[in-house]
């Protein structure tokens, strides 16, 4: 999966790829599509969401360019892989889901995995985590229409922002780099499709 359907397209962060390397991505997909786990594509995990394709994962993460002492934001933990692949790669995790069901689901597959960085918080993303912000991060698993101000306020300058934005069916991803108190880089990455962010910011 790493090196067919990532590093092959072009994602060259190696401390991405290793931290891939070492979670194993069909825990947190049920039995019956286990054996589907490592294939090209998201996979249903109930509740109408989805586990985000391998290389959206890898893309999204290597855009934030970790160096290991960060604290990032993550928004819609889902099943918990992404979460995972971030609490290698940084110095904690805050995580926020909107399903009570999917948040406890994944809270468990990480313990068990012994993650110990992460702190998943149930409740409305688009609002961000004021009590914990600034971050350095911040990675929005959910396609936005538009980017919501809270994660420009709590993002750190320096830190970096990478999420989708457009309509529920299609979205581009965007990369802002905070520059300054007041200015912000703004870059389009690639099309991509996610489920929509639901809430006050969101649809
Ligand atoms: N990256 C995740 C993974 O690897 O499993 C997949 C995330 S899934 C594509 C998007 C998630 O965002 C869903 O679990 C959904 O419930 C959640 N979500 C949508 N709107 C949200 C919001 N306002 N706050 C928190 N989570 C939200």
């Amino acid at each position: 999966m790493v090196e067919q359907q990532v590093a092959a397209r072009g994602v060259v962060d190696q401390r991405v790829l290793d931290a891939m390397l070492t979670i194993p991505r069909h825990l947190f997909v049920e039995t019956a599509l286990q054996s589907h786990a490592y294939g090209d594509a998201a996979l249903p995990i109930g509740e109408k969401q989805t586990i985000s394709q391998p290389y959206m994962v890898a893309v999204m993460t290597a855009a934030l360019e970790l160096q290991g002492d960060e604290r990032v934001l993550e928004i819609g933990t889902g099943s918990g892989y992404q979460t995972a692949v971030l609490s290698k790669l940084v110095k904690r995790v805050y995580s926020i889901e909107r399903i009570a069901v999917l948040a406890g689901r994944a809270r468990k597959i990480l313990d068990q995995l012994q993650l110990s960085n992460i702190n998943i918080k149930i409740g409305d993303g688009t609002v961000g985590w004021e009590d914990q912000s600034p971050f350095s991060g911040i990675l929005v698993a959910a396609g936005s229409p538009d980017v919501p101000q809270k994660y420009l306020d709590q993002l750190e300058i320096g830190g970096k922002l990478v999420l989708p934005v457009g309509d529920q069916k299609q979205q581009t991803l965007i990369r802002i780099v905070r520059k300054s108190e007041d200015s912000f880089e703004r870059q389009q990455m690639m099309g991509c499709r996610f489920v929509p962010l639901i809430g006050e910011q969101g649809w």
